[in-house]
């Protein structure tokens, strides 16, 4: 499964906010073996929203936004969602439910559009927050506090698989450079993919579906580099 992620926020543009949401969902969904295509972060504008979602759901699975979902005049993001699907916003019964029912909030104390969400989409339960989030074709829209988004990505989770990659890490005390031929040797020989983050010490990271084939390569590495506690150096 192939997924981009889309995080809105002026702030995380500003540099004002890490954008810790965007690391957190791809470690999560890389774990469970999806391939995250895209991260991209964009601002508290509706065109620019609908322009990024429209394109990533028309190439990718899925698409994860998170952000600008609560009731203030900033949070656009529902309704640019909304815009992408070409629907209108309508409110959501089974939300307004969950929120009375599961959260003890009257309907009348709820600031008006709180629980809209794109038509023809489910809502999804914010266990952490109010705002609603929504599952809409293959787009998934989530709030942007951390806290709520990872509450809410659980109720989700299970909606996104693939085949889970294995991963093993050599690491190296010798420059990027020098490695290079190794490398591309390794590359050659075995069917994995290898990145090399460079460092205190290089990182080579070699991944794969068949573990076996992963083990094999990174000990064919491992013999053939120096190692930060090699004392024959
Ligand atoms: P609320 O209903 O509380 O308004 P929201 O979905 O509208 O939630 P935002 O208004 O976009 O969320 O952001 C709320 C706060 O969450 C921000 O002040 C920021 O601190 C944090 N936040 C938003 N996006 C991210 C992100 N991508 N990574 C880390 N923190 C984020
Ligand atoms: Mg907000």
């Amino acid at each position: 499964m192939r997924v981009a992620l889309v995080t809105v926020g002026d702030e995380l543009l500003a540099g004002d906010t890490v954008n810790t949401n965007a690391a957190w969902l791809s470690r999560k969904l890389t774990d469970r073996g999806v391939t995250v295509e895209r991260a991209t972060a964009v601002p508290d504008r509706i065109g620019e929203i609908a322009r990024v979602v429209n394109e990533y759901r028309a190439e990718y699975d899925a698409v994860v936004v998170t952000g600008g979902i609560g009731p203030t005049h900033d949070d656009v993001t529902m309704d640019a969602v909304a815009a992408a699907v070409g629907q209108p916003m309508e409110p959501s019964e089974p939300a307004l439910e969950y929120i009375e029912t599961q959260r003890g909030y009257a309907r009348e104390d709820l600031t008006e559009g709180t629980t809209e969400i794109p038509a023809g989409g489910q809502f999804i339960p914010n266990p952490e927050g109010v705002a609603p989030g929504c599952h809409v074709e293959n787009v998934y829209v989530l709030p942007g506090v951390p806290e709520e988004m990872r509450g809410m990505f659980g109720e989700i989770a299970d909606q996104f698989s693939g085949t889970v990659k294995h991963t093993e890490t050599v690491v190296a005390d010798e420059p990027e450079s020098a490695l290079l031929d190794r490398i591309e040797n390794l590359r050659g020989r075995f069917d994995v993919t290898v990145g090399v983050y460079p460092g205190d010490h290089v990182r080579v990271k070699v991944s794969g579906t068949d573990v076996e084939t992963v083990e094999s390569a990174a000990r064919w590495l491992a013999e053939r580099v120096d190692h930060p506690d090699d004392q024959s150096r």
